[in-house]
């Protein structure tokens, strides 16, 4: 037995032929960037999350730019962010010129600890950026109380929680805006970079797609200093069928998840926690152990792939340095890094797959 952590065979084999078609249109179509198929599946994709535009991006960091640059930030501001996330979060602040400012995980579910968020805000705050990491919502309205109480702009990173809720209401229409990656092995992937923006503010819509295109709506007329980064034609129209299995695979994988927690039972792992209200889409299912190193061996030895999500906190990264931050200064953050792995995961894994994993996992000893 030997199981991967990602294989994509089961999907490909599902989507071939459709993927197939799509190809061949969009190959004889002739029109390669901001055609048909981009209009389609952006009605497809904001229809499916519930807000009234959503607006096809180059891929998930850029999304979180577009959205930033939009809404005015910039120098001298600041955003609060996860400490505990994937480093494109704070990059796309900081891109911006403004300031992340980290807010500490709650070490059970692994996000934005709300109770923290209010200590960090200041004069010059302007914004709250959340994650709902690993495919897990964040707590919304606790969230959501806190940014209008302080007058702040809400922006969701949802590059791994498509399709997520909290409390029955999807994720990406909590805020003024959401930010999707399509990156490959994301929950809803393309076959190649992709991302997205949605948003229900028709000002915010228009703007950021004026900013993907150059910063340009009538060609060679520019209304701002934009960027390039659209979803092309081929990627918008591989995802349009993608899209119509995602429920179906995000299903797949919560029974796969059901599975492990019902069953994998080993003192020395922490299994990861759903929050009252939340719901899991399991991007990654991320366990904890003091051990972790030698459990990730133990399981590479027992042909069991894994990775870690993440092994070095934001703060703690080379590329932050000027920032100033030293060893202790996010503790959650850092215990998190040096104690979490992620398990294989994916659509099409077989009972054998997922009984061998427990199995195996169940076995192993400090
Ligand atoms: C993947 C990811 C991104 C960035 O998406 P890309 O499409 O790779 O640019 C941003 N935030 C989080 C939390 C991610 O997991």
């Amino acid at each position: 037995m030997n199981v991967p952590f990602l294989n994509f065979n089961p999907m490909h084999e599902e989507t071939q032929v459709e993927i197939e078609r799509k190809f061949k249109e969009v190959y004889k179509s002739n029109w390669f960037i901001l055609g048909e198929s981009v209009s389609q599946f952006e009605k497809q994709f904001s229809n499916y999350i519930g807000t009234q535009y959503c607006i096809g991006t180059g891929n998930g960091l850029d999304s979180l730019i577009l959205i930033l640059k939009a809404l005015n930030i910039g120098e001298g501001d600041e955003v609060i962010v996860p400490s505990n996330t994937y480093i494109a979060t704070a990059l796309a602040i900081s891109r911006v010129g403004a300031k992340p400012v980290f807010v500490e995980p709650d070490i059970e579910t692994y996000n934005i600890n709300p109770n923290l968020i209010e200590s960090s805000i200041k004069s010059n705050t302007k914004a709250i950026m959340i994650v709902h990491l690993y495919g897990q919502s964040a707590i919304m309205d606790k969230i959501a109380d806190i940014a209008k109480r302080h007058s702040l702009f809400l922006i969701e990173d949802c590059a791994q929680a498509h399709g997520s809720k909290f409390k029955g209401k999807m994720v990406g229409t909590f805020g003024n805006a959401a930010g999707f990656s399509f990156f490959p092995s994301k929950s809803l992937g393309a076959l190649g970079d992709g991302g997205a923006v949605v948003t229900s503010d028709s000002e915010l819509s228009r703007k950021i797609s004026i900013l993907r295109n150059y910063g340009s709506n009538k060609k060679y007329y520019n209304e701002y200093k934009g960027y390039n980064t659209r979803l092309d034609e081929l990627q918008a129209a591989f995802l349009s069928v993608k899209m119509n299995y995602l429920e179906k695979w995000n299903g797949s994988k919560k029974r796969i998840a059901k599975n492990f927690l019902e069953n994998i039972n080993n003192k020395d792992i922490i299994l990861p926690k759903v929050a009252d209200g939340s719901d899991h889409v399991w991007h990654l299912f991320v366990v904890r152990s003091k051990r972790r190193d030698k459990l990730q061996e133990y399981l590479n030895y027992n042909n069991i792939d894994t990775l870690i999500h993440y092994p070095v906190p934001i703060h703690m990264q080379k590329a932050y340095s000027d920032l100033g931050y030293r060893k202790g200064d996010f503790p959650i953050s850092e215990k998190i890094s040096n104690e979490v792995l992620s398990l294989p995961m994916w659509y099409g894994m077989s009972n054998l797959e997922i009984e061998y994993i427990i199995e195996k996992v169940n076995k192993w000893s400090i």
